[in-house]
């Protein structure tokens, strides 16, 4: 984890791994650390839309650029919890779309995807430069983002065999209790999942979101060393990361994770 500026920011990245290394290539997650924001929201809640003070979040967003390459747009999106994936280009207006994922391969742009126990998941073609940014909590997951996320990428012009994935910080198999019910619905669903999926109790389970989406991109095609986890589970790891869970299912700050290639006229 890198502290940077004088605020405490923190941003999980990469670091020593082939692709995420590449000039130009910017990317990684921010935690929760170095904001302006109070009570739930503290301290560096960049949504807009959970109720936290809008001055107070504008200055959020000052510091979060101050520590961010140089992008000349940040797309957002309105994240819903399905499986539709944006191609974000050259005419981007900065309209928030109602989806929860996005791709790019115009350099100047940085994709933005907000969670707080969600798996931020980005992925890049470091040669066709190709970027992707997800929002998979279990709704998408069930659905299948991580497959849809590579089939966008390649049509995007990505090739299959050179596509790399972060697994960002998101809840951990030892905290998202959830359904027994849902546990099976993974299971006949994705039927690999059955290994993420640990009883829990009573009628609860545990599940590892990190693990399922491997699982899925390894289907897809995508060999196990493409594949990364970054950072801990959020609800361990809660005073360093928004969760949900950890703020007792209340709506709390967001933070973000981000993904892009740097124009070459930005410096
Ligand atoms: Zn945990």
């Amino acid at each position: 984890m890198e502290t940077t500026a004088d605020y405490g920011l923190t941003i999980e990245t990469t670091q020593g791994r082939g692709a995420w290394e590449t000039p130009r290539l910017g990317h990684g997650f921010f935690g929760r650390t170095g904001g302006a924001s109070r009570g739930r929201f503290f301290s560096l809640n960049l949504s807009r839309h959970v109720g936290d003070d809008p001055e107070t979040v504008a200055i959020n967003w000052q510091r979060v650029r101050a520590v961010m390459p140089p992008f000349v747009r940040i797309a957002t999106l309105n994240q819903v919890h399905g499986v539709d994936v944006h191609v974000i280009g050259d005419d981007y207006d900065g309209a928030r779309p109602s989806g929860d994922g996005m791709v790019t391969a115009t350099p100047g742009i940085a994709l933005a995807i907000f969670t707080a126990d969600c798996v931020p998941m980005l992925m890049v073609d470091a040669e066709a430069k190709v970027a992707g940014a997800f929002h998979a909590g279990w709704r998408g997951t069930l659905a299948g983002i991580a497959g849809i996320g590579l089939r966008r990428m390649t049509e995007a012009g990505a090739d299959l065999r050179r596509i790399e994935v972060l697994l960002g910080p998101s809840i951990g198999r030892c905290c998202y209790e959830v359904d027994a019910e849902l546990g099976r619905r993974f299971t006949a669903a994705w039927p690999r999942a059955a290994s993420r999926v640990a009883p829990g109790r009573g009628s609860k389970a545990m599940l590892d979101l990190r693990g399922v989406l491997t699982d899925q991109l390894k289907d897809a095609g995508l060999s196990p060393e493409s594949i990364a986890q970054v950072g801990p589970c959020t609800r361990c790891a809660s005073e360093l990361f928004f969760s949900r869970r950890a703020a007792g299912g209340q709506t709390c700050g967001l933070q973000l994770s981000f993904i892009g290639f740097i124009d070459g006229a930005a410096g």
